[in-house]
């Protein structure tokens, strides 16, 4: 199996538009992070997680040719707003591909994109099937297992496909949550700054502190903002918990 991560950056993406923070990057490109998604891929299924406003930018860049299957992690926008830019995969597969989410998730999808679905459907545009997600399943050679935390107020489904587990948008994991990442061996955790807390998103030093709690042999972090310098910040984290940057292929 192989993961490239097609965006690592916070909801404004990195740098953020009209210039905030710009100063604090050098011109080290691992510094420019598009909205977070990931593409996972296996000899059997080409899987999409999360798909925000620079999907059709990453999906160019990384070239992306087919897609079987999407997993939508929550609403936020930075997370679903390239949902209508699926439609270049389904005239060239001939087909409508399947998305998974919560409950919320595909609620917020039929209100945003309601010119998707029903009567209302849009001629030519976009055909996702919606399936909520509530206990594991399994698509060709992968086992997908939901995992769900706080994000603040709102509930995130994160997933672990086989033995990679993806959770983006932490705040706190709950225990039950924990055992079913235990035993993976690559796991993807969000950690937005050095400092200070926030209310909805896990520090960089509290993600490396639930990576070690957790125990997986290697983790990487994403939904990094502007102060976050690459080089730098994986100098001084542990080797087994490093900063991903966009287009990093790692194979699990
Ligand atoms: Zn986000
Ligand atoms: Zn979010």
């Amino acid at each position: 199996m192989k993961c490239t991560f097609l965006g690592t950056g916070t909801s404004m993406g990195v740098p953020v538009a009209g210039g905030f923070g710009r100063e604090l990057l050098n011109s080290d490109p691992r510094n420019q992070r598009y909205r977070c998604s990931a593409w996972v891929r296996t000899d059997k299924a080409s899987v999409l997680i999360d798909a925000g406003p620079e999907f059709r930018l990453q999906s160019i860049r990384s070239d992306i040719d087919h897609i079987d299957l999407v997993l939508i992690t929550h609403e936020h926008m930075d997370h679903m707003a390239g949902i209508d830019d699926l439609r270049a995969y389904n005239y060239k597969q001939q087909g409508s591909i399947p998305l998974f989410s919560s409950r919320n998730g595909l609620r917020s999808i039929r209100s945003r994109f309601d010119y998707l679905f029903g009567k209302n459907k849009y001629p030519g545009s976009t055909s996702i099937e919606l399936n909520e997600v509530t206990k594991p399943f399994s698509f060709n050679d992968i086992k997908i297992t939901p995992l769900p935390y706080n994000h603040g107020d709102i509930e995130v489904t994160g997933f672990r496909l086989n033995d990679f587990s993806y959770m983006t948008d932490v705040k706190s994991i709950p225990d039950s949550t924990k055992s079913l990442v235990s035993g993976s061996k690559v796991l993807v955790l969000s950690g937005l700054r050095w400092g200070p807390k926030h209310p909805t998103h896990l520090t960089i030093p509290e993600a490396v502190e639930v990576a070690e709690e957790l125990k997986i042999p290697m983790t990487y972090l994403i939904h990094m903002n502007s102060y976050v310098d690459h080089e730098s910040s994986n100098k001084k984290l542990p080797p087994h918990v490093q900063l991903a940057f966009d287009q990093l292929e790692i194979t699990i």
